[in-house]
């Protein structure tokens, strides 16, 4: 089966990092993913919020907002702050991309300190939260290289690479990173979230216009998974290649991919 943009099932869409475009930020990458583009923006900031310290609870926190700019879909999107109120689904996707970031980084590690991740949506052609998370992975781990470059910290607290990407069921075929077209057409649709070892770090899936069996489930896991593994090859190649990601044998992000834990063997382009 041939999809609208001459990808087959499996396939993702062209992936492209462009690392330290916010030379404020502590680690920003301008993520695409075909035609969908986001704007991952780290900044960290030397304190705790309140609640951590009224509860006695130790180390950093790490937080994410998320946003789709005016003029990142094809009709333009009113600011929330014109609306005067965050709307779910940004407060959905802020949530989930702070949630997966924390399964992998160390607070304790990070010290007494706050890793704010904004995301900014460019340009929304579908799976706009999946590559704010696969941006925002990198981001920080350029952020945690550049506490430790300051010595403020001994070894970073980011323990593996995450990434993620959306699979769905389109006239009743399972296929993996779909465009607007495609998710507008999805009769089931699925955002998965996976280390850089092939655990999963979060799966949202539901059947809003149709059920799906458990084959269908197990190949959408599957097709998820393939591509997840390829997008961190993409992002290791994207940090081999930038001034703060010369990979050390003994650097805790680079370990676990080298040594090849649980990831499929990838499909050849
Ligand atoms: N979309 C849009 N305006 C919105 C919300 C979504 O144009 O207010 C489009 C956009 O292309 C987005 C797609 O619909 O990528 C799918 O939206 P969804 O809520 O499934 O989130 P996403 O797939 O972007 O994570």
């Amino acid at each position: 089966m041939q999809r609208s943009d001459g990808r087959t099932p499996d396939q993702i869409r062209p992936i492209a990092f462009e690392l330290n475009i916010a030379p404020h930020a502590s680690g920003s990458v301008l993520v695409a993913m075909g035609n969908t583009r986001v704007i991952c923006g780290v900044t960290v900031e030397e304190i705790v919020p309140r609640w951590m310290k009224e509860q006695g609870v130790t180390g950093g926190w790490l937080t994410a907002e998320y946003s789709m700019l005016p003029y990142s879909t094809i009709t333009r999107k009113q600011r929330d702050i014109a609306k005067g109120r965050l709307d779910g689904r940004s407060s959905e996707i802020q949530r989930l991309i702070g949630r997966s970031l924390r399964s992998v980084i160390d607070l304790e590690k990070l010290g007494p300190r706050t890793i704010w991740i904004d995301c900014d949506v460019l340009q929304a052609d579908g799976g706009t939260r999946t590559a704010a998370i696969t941006g925002a992975s990198l981001a920080v781990t350029i952020a945690c290289k550049k506490l430790l470059e300051e010595k403020k910290i001994a070894s970073s607290p980011m323990r593996r690479l995450i990434a993620a990407v959306s699979a769905g069921i389109v006239e009743g075929n399972a296929m993996v990173d779909l465009n607007y077209e495609e998710d507008k057409a999805a009769a089931v649709d699925f955002n998965l979230v996976a280390t850089e070892d092939g655990d999963f770090v979060e799966i949202q899936g539901s059947g809003e216009e149709a059920t799906f069996t458990q084959g269908q489930l197990e190949e959408m896991l599957a097709l998820g998974r393939n591509a997840i593994a390829q997008l961190i090859v993409a992002q290791r190649n994207a940090l081999g290649h930038s001034e703060w990601g010369e990979a050390q044998s003994n650097d805790p992000v680079a370990s676990p991919l080298s040594s090849g834990t649980g990831i499929p063997p990838l499909r050849s382009e």
